[in-house]
């Protein structure tokens, strides 16, 4: 059900996302140019003949990124393909020298078929979204209309890096089915998961700021409960997560509106507009662009056998979902938290070290990070993220840092509070480990009950009017005496121990 300005509709939201990722290899797919194109690089230096398909050069399919495209295709728990083809998909666009792009058929299989995801659902469980496809094709180069009042620039350097195309599936025969994106959260976490999941693996940086990862938003509602899908529209290019969520917003009460004034939406394909965040018409499907395919007996079929399919499966590492999975089986996390510790390999691999494999640990340790940490976007900078195999470069807190907090509330050592200070200390700079820290300050908290005894008694001699309340029934009081402890010991007294001889002493 969506929600227009937190009021349900009877509306529900089709959302189909094709998804690019910059295949990281140093060369191009069918040449041999450096596949780096960062913007220090200068312009059009990383060209070659075969980018500009320059007549008699021969195209040659880079393997390591078919390689990659497999990869990824096992992430993606897809079948792969042990055919598939290439060819020309013809359009004239300034940032395309060549005149085609290399791609492969839509019609035919691509190198990865049928496939899934896992994210976590707008209801909080696990829901996987299917995935078509996924192809490998080529990025075109890019052009530049600001640099100069009436001339446009183009920069080559792009051109024919690989890109790889990961299509969401829509069961049109089988509208009930529930396994697509739904809401624009959903959008957005299934994109971390492609992310995180083409990370994982070193096929892509998949970073949306620096454009090694797009995505094509495709937008359709249909009343709750329907049987059919509608007519949707796609917007384009989309590069970061805050617009593709405004845009599925914006189009999605865009349709409604239509179809509740009885209008038909049009398949068209739309533009993001950053400055309001609406949407407006780019071209109607009218005047689509027919591509076609045309074959080029240059590009060889790509035949993948399956010894290589199996020697790429055995380098797997483990994905979020599998994260997930042992976060929730072997250390008790809730869905929840182990959602969270997986958004991103930085985090599970933070989460891990400071775990350590001593479960007991697990549940604090998510707590602080969850609460603490990623609540305060300024105590957990994602691109700082600690690399756990080189602890302390980053951050001021490291995880073993924060294993040794935990431990020591959980041996009485400190307490909540004074956790919270030292926590608070080290994110200010403070050197020296937790254990460090609390001597430094004499934080040790105090256990012993005669000491807490003592302070108890003196608090109890100080304030007989609150003895007499607390004594004919205003037991709320309590916590006035525990603070007042707390005070007189410095806050180091174990306020379990506080409470308990308060107790015995009012009674
Ligand atoms: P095209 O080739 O025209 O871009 P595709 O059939 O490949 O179209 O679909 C592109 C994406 O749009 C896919 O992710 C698909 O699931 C999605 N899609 C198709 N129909 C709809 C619809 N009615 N509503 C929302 N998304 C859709
Ligand atoms: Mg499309």
């Amino acid at each position: 059900m969506f929600t227009i300005k937190g009021k349900t509709t009877d509306w529900e939201l089709v959302i189909g996302l094709e998804t690019h990722i910059e295949v990281l290899s140093n060369s191009k797919l069918f040449s041999g140019a450096s596949a780096d194109y960062n913007p220090t690089i200068s312009p059009n230096t990383q060209v070659s003949m075969v980018d500009c398909a320059m007549p008699g050069m021969l195209p040659v399919l880079n393997e390591f990124c078919v390689e990659q495209a497999i990869k990824m295709g096992l992430g993606l728990n897809a079948e792969i393909s042990r055919h598939s083809k290439f060819a020309r998909k013809q359009y004239f666009y300034p940032d395309l020298p060549q005149g085609y792009q290399i791609s492969q058929p839509a019609e035919e299989p691509p190198v990865v078929g049928r496939g899934w995801v896992e994210i976590m659902g707008d209801d909080g469980t696990p829901k996987k979204i299917f995935i078509e496809r996924a192809h490998l094709e080529q990025d075109a180069g890019k052009l530049k209309h600001d640099a100069h009042p009436t001339k446009s620039f183009a920069d080559y350097n792009r051109t024919g890096v690989a890109l790889l195309e990961i299509v969401t599936y829509l069961d049109v025969k089988n509208p009930q089915q529930n396994s697509f994106i739904t809401s624009p959260d959903e959008a957005e976490r299934y994109l971390r998961e492609i992310r995180e999941i083409a990370r994982a693996l070193g096929v892509s940086k998949a970073n949306m700021e620096e454009g090694s990862m797009r995505a094509d938003v495709n937008v359709s509602v249909r009343p709750v409960g329907s049987n059919e899908f509608r007519t949707r529209t796609e917007t384009k290019n989309m590069v970061s997560f805050k617009f593709i969520k405004s845009a599925i917003e914006f189009e999605a009460r865009r349709q409604i509106e239509i179809y509740e004034n009885g209008g038909t939406v049009s398949q068209d394909t739309m533009r993001y507009n950053q400055a309001d965040g609406t949407t407006s018409v780019m071209r109607s499907k009218e005047d689509a662009l027919d591509y076609r395919y045309f074959p080029d007996p240059d590009l060889l079929p790509l035949d993948i056998d399956t010894d290589t399919i199996e020697r790429i499966r055995r380098t797997m590492p483990e994905l979020p979902a599998a994260t997930r999975a042992r976060y929730i089986g072997d250390l008790g996390l809730a869905e929840y938290d182990a959602a969270r510790l997986t958004e991103s390999t930085d985090i599970s691999r933070w989460f891990d070290a400071a775990v350590a494999g001593k479960k007991q640990r697990a549940k604090p340790i998510a707590n602080w990070m969850i609460s603490e940490l990623f609540a305060h976007p300024e105590n957990w900078d994602e691109k700082n993220a600690l690399d756990a195999s080189n602890p302390g470069d980053f951050r001021i807190i490291t995880p073993s840092d924060l294993a040794e907090l935990v431990d020591m509330i959980a041996s009485n050592a400190i307490n909540g509070k004074q956790a919270k200070e030292i926590f608070i200390k080290m994110l200010d700079g403070e050197r020296g480990t937790p254990a460090e820290i609390a001597r430094k300050f004499g934080m040790e908290q105090i256990t012993d009950t005669s000491a807490i005894e003592s302070a108890v008694d003196a608090v109890i001699a100080a304030n007989p009017a609150q003895v007499e309340q607390y004594k004919s029934g205003k037991v709320g009081l309590l916590g006035f005496f525990v603070g007042n402890v707390m005070k007189a010991t410095g806050g180091k007294a174990n306020p379990g121990v506080v409470n308990e001889i308060l107790r015995q002493k009012l009674a």
